[in-house]
């Protein structure tokens, strides 16, 4: 028997198993799907998911990083490490309309279906729960307290409306603006008065005039969360968010910059003082091309067809950027309904509580266990993956 061969057997195995679960498969994502529950309020979701495990064998560290709903769920022991993540809070007000539920799902069931199929190998399973990717960035502080150093490679998988191998995700840090300005009588003494709206617009108004100078793929975005209380008044205090984003590093932090002096004189002009919260920022994503070609394989052999992002797509950003500055990581999209449902939409969160996606729980299993089984069975693919990460990492990384 060659080893190509035991890797077939193995993977025929991993089908099995995760056929075999295909209900419990269901049950949990149609769970998560009935209960959704927002950034670090998970609770249930996280339950499910390491009770399952655990019932497979699992050793599971439930409150990882000082996150009550982040997990880390653990089989075997020593190197290599292969890293499952999982998502699984959902969108205030909107459900699971980023179909986080079946992210979870999939995490899970691959962690389980490869670790029956392999009941003798070298190395660990860790299917990580990541809270929070929506707001809060979960992955942020799990990657600075360390949970993911000594991967050898990081897999998640997402839902959407096409299945892309790889897409890539801006850098973004979010902020919140306080004005502060004095109230007066609009009317008969507005000259007594700081005008706090008028800080808050120029903001908007001086974003707006250098766009022309932000280089390609920069989105600086935002909302007046308060804007004043009532025409006769002269605001005294107004409040805004922005997201700031770009597609490298070093230019983030350049940005971050522009966006801060943009602030301080609206404030300045306008009389006012201002308040500024920088929020988490999330990394741009470098997918492994190793791993992406790896994982092409895999998704290929179970019978599922991709499509390459067009030229110049809108991209979005996510907190797996900061373990894809790590470790090698991949972050593929599998379709679970038809093409122009976007996500963070009430008909993506009926999608990802449809037949179709209850459908894929096994299949999406299946293809992150093999993918999980070809880093840890071939060493040759593992040194792959790290001169891919090292080249891509040393470079700017092209967008
Ligand atoms: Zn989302
Ligand atoms: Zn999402």
């Amino acid at each position: 028997m060659t080893a190509t061969d035991t890797i077939a057997e193995i993977k025929e195995r991993i089908a099995r198993e995760a056929q075999a679960l295909h209900p419990r498969l269901i049950q949990i994502s149609q769970g998560m799907h009935a209960n959704p529950e927002i950034a670090f309020q998970e609770h249930e979701a996280m339950t499910a998911l390491t009770n399952e495990l655990e019932e497979h064998g699992f050793e599971v560290e439930r409150g990882v990083s000082g996150l009550d709903t982040a997990f880390v769920a653990t089989y075997g022991s020593g190197e290599p490490v292969v890293g499952i993540l999982a998502e699984y809070d959902a969108l205030p007000g909107l459900g699971h309309a980023c179909g986080h539920n079946l992210i979870g799902t999939w995490a899970m069931g691959a962690g389980i279906a490869l670790r029956r199929a392999l009941p003798d190998f070298e190395g660990t399973i860790k299917v990580i729960g990541t809270p929070a990717e929506e707001g809060g960035g979960g992955k942020v502080t799990m990657a600075e307290d360390g949970v993911f150093n000594g991967l050898s490679a990081a897999m998640m998988m997402h839902p959407r409306d096409t299945t892309y191998l790889d897409r890539g995700s801006l850098a973004v840090t979010p902020y919140k603006l306080e004005f502060h300005g004095k109230s007066a009588h609009a009317s008969s003494s507005p000259e007594t008065g700081i005008n706090a709206l008028d800080a808050v617009i120029q903001v908007f108004n001086s974003v707006n005039a250098l766009r022309q100078a932000f280089k390609p793929n920069t989105r600086i975005h935002g909302v007046i969360t308060h804007g004043g209380d009532a025409a006769n008044i002269i605001p005294d205090h107004t409040s805004a968010t922005f997201l700031v984003r770009s597609a490298d590093q070093e230019y983030q932090e350049e940005l971050k910059q522009r966006f801060r002096n943009i602030v301080e004189a609206a404030a300045t002009a306008t009389g006012c003082t201002v308040d500024i919260t920088e929020g988490i920022s999330y990394k741009q994503r470098v997918s492994n091309l190793a791993l992406v070609d790896t994982f092409r394989e895999n998704l290929t052999a179970v019978g599922i067809d991709y499509e390459v992002p067009p030229e110049g797509a809108g991209v979005g950003s996510s907190d797996i950027g900061d373990v894809s500055q790590l470790v090698p990581t991949i972050h593929p999209y599998l379709q679970i309904c038809d093409k122009g449902i976007g996500n963070h939409t009430p008909e993506f969160n009926d999608a990802s509580g449809s037949a179709r996606a209850d459908e894929l729980t096994a299949t999406g299993a299946t293809v992150l266990a093999w993918t999980a089984a070809d880093v840890l069975l071939n060493p040759e693919l593992r040194d792959k993956l790290n001169a891919s990460f090292q080249e891509q990492m040393g470079r700017e990384p092209a967008r």
